[in-house]
């Protein structure tokens, strides 16, 4: 299951997603973005996560469109920005994206925030369930939903969610959630899976690392995998890239997943899906 960078779990409707990916958050458009997904496609990587408010969807698609890697070997996702919610603004801002991007397809696309003040989550959701059946996306999927949230969609839509992106790593593991996406096969997707840095120097985590002579971050995201959890971690230096990669020549021990497992606080380090209403 987890041989390589091109190892893929099967998302609910058979189709195919790598487990790790690179997270292009913050990443400037134009050089920078191209050529960190350049250097992440010259390692191997196949999936690309971006997002219209990142603002970078040209460059990830000029990278994409340089570069010699055939599209069905790829995975793009991006996601709705919460300005767009409604049913004829996500159609239409899945155009914008789309042209973009460049691409005549899109592999996965995600509501970013359910947005609980605006209401309309179910809406947009349909308006994912027609470019879905239209087949514009290959999967469509959430972010930042939380259990009621995916309830919701499961009780008033067709299409269950396939994918749902959230704040995991080893402070806030989100067991609940996990456990219900699992139940329902929708599969989890870590964001911010290093914690933006913020891990690093965590001595539990420092002490693993040295043991399978592995970095921090390296240990941290072989822990995604093995909790079955894709993991999109960001960077925009090659060697960081490549590195981030390198976890598949190693399996952390039962003993030292439970110790990583002891470090959740379940403890949020950003912002709150129910409360968060940035347009
Ligand atoms: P992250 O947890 O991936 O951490 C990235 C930071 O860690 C980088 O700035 C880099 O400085 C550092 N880093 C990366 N690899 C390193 C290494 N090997 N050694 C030392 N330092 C290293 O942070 P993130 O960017 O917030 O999250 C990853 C991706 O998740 C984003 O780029 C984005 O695609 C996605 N995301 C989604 C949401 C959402 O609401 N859906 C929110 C945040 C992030």
């Amino acid at each position: 299951m987890l041989k390589s960078l091109q190892s893929t779990t099967t998302l609910h409707n058979g189709v195919k997603m790598p487990w790790l990916g690179l997270g292009v958050f913050l990443v400037k458009d134009g050089e920078e973005v191209v050529s960190s997904v350049k250097a992440a496609l010259e390692a191997g990587y196949r999936s690309i996560d971006t997002a219209a408010i990142y603002r970078n969807e040209e460059g990830v698609g000029r990278a994409i469109a340089e570069s010699n890697v055939p599209r069905e070997e790829l995975f793009i996702t991006t996601k709705l920005w919460n300005a767009n919610h409604g049913y004829e603004s996500t159609l239409a801002a899945f155009d914008e994206s789309m042209k973009k991007l460049g691409l005549e397809y899109l592999d996965l696309y995600l509501i970013h925030w359910p947005l609980p003040s605006k209401g309309k989550y179910v809406e947009t959701w349909k308006a994912l369930e027609k470019l879905y059946k239209d087949g514009r996306v290959r999967a469509i999927g959430v972010s930042n939903f939380k259990v009621h949230h995916l309830q919701d969609i499961i009780e008033n839509c067709e299409i269950k969610p396939m994918v749902n992106q959230v704040e995991y790593h080893p402070r806030f593991n989100q067991q609940e959630l996990h456990d219900f996406c699992k139940n329902h096969g929708i599969q989890l997707e870590a964001w911010s899976p290093l914690m933006q840095g913020g891990l690093f120097d965590e001595p539990v985590l420092v002490e693993i690392a040295n043991k399978y002579n592995k970095s921090t971050a390296q240990v941290i995201i072989r822990w995604d995998l093995q909790t079955g959890v894709v993991t999109i971690p960001k960077s925009t230096k090659p060697h960081r890239i490549a590195e981030n990669a390198d976890v598949f020549d190693f399996e952390l021990s039962q003993e030292d997943m439970d110790k990583i497992n002891s470090l959740n606080q379940e403890k949020r380090q950003f912002a709150d899906p129910d409360e968060f209403n940035k347009e």
